[in-house]
């Protein structure tokens, strides 16, 4: 599989080519701060290597699934939240515009439901 995609926004952020907030890290996934936030707390959490969306990761690396989103819940909890939505649109008709796999961490107000 090919771990970094030379025209993928999320790649060249892991790459540090593109600047991001970076709000945590490990050896296999990187959270930083979506560029459009819906909310107080809006964090993208990716794995480092190119895979399109996160059933894809499941499929590669059930470890960097469960890196990414043991990430997330970290940024949740050190942004003091107490409840918070892990997102992860998966296809075009999902609204997925960027086809690297991330999961959105979004809290600090209240989340409605249905999402829409
Ligand atoms: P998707 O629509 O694929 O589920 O989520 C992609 C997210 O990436 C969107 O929420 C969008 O705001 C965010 N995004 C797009 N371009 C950039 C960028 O250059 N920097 C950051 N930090 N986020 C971005």
């Amino acid at each position: 599989m090919t771990e970094t995609v030379a025209d993928c926004l999320f790649c060249r952020i892991v790459a540090g080519q593109i600047p991001a907030t970076v709000v945590a890290e490990t050896e296999h996934s990187l959270a930083f701060r979506d560029i459009d936030g819906q909310a107080p707390t809006h964090v993208l959490v990716v794995p480092r290597r190119h895979v399109p969306d996160a059933v894809s990761l499941a499929t590669a690396s059930a470890r960097e699934l469960a890196d990414v989103v043991t990430l997330a819940a970290r940024v949740a909890a050190e942004e003091g939240l107490e409840g918070y939505r892990l997102v992860a649109n998966t296809g075009a008709a999902a609204q997925q515009s960027v086809f690297h796999a991330h999961l959105h961490v979004l809290g600090g107000r209240e989340l409605t439901w249905p999402p829409g």
